[in-house]
């Protein structure tokens, strides 16, 4: 073995270690052994088993709420009118917003003025659609 042997062992990711030495005349290290470090990839899997474990967990209860959520829209949507429901179904899908808010004539969610006809029906509290955007309009 030469003189300028030398030898060390290292750490590569969490669950392996290389020994390694350098020698030889070119003096490029040289890849004794690849281990794999047990203990560490034992934790890993501990620790990938809980964060699981909390992720079924958390789903769970986010399932739990969705359809407690789900029960309380439908006592709502139990008390509106079917075609006003649907509508409103319809331009979320399409607008993301359903409704928009009046003020001062302006329909709030494309802010283009609206006809005296709708703002009027607006007044009234039927379900009135904007011109415009198709947004179900109240007022403020
Ligand atoms: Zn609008």
């Amino acid at each position: 073995m030469p003189d300028s042997y030398r030898a060390g062992r290292e750490d590569i990711g969490d669950e392996l270690q290389v020994a390694f030495g350098f020698a030889g005349r070119d003096g490029l290290p040289m890849v004794l052994e690849v281990r794999p470090d047990v203990a560490a990839a034992q934790q890993s899997v501990t620790t990938a088993q809980t964060n699981l474990t909390k992720a079924r967990n958390d789903l769970e209860k986010l399932k739990a709420a969705i359809a407690s959520l789900k029960e309380k829209r439908q006592l709502h949507v139990s008390g509106i009118d079917p075609q006003a429901v649907a509508v409103y179904g319809g331009v979320k899908k399409q607008r993301g917003t359903a409704v928009a808010r009046v003020e001062q004539g302006l329909c709030r969610g494309c802010r283009i003025s609206l006809p005296v006809t709708e703002f009027q029906k607006a007044k009234t509290g039927n379900l009135v659609r904007c011109g415009s955007c198709g947004r179900i309009l109240y007022l403020a």
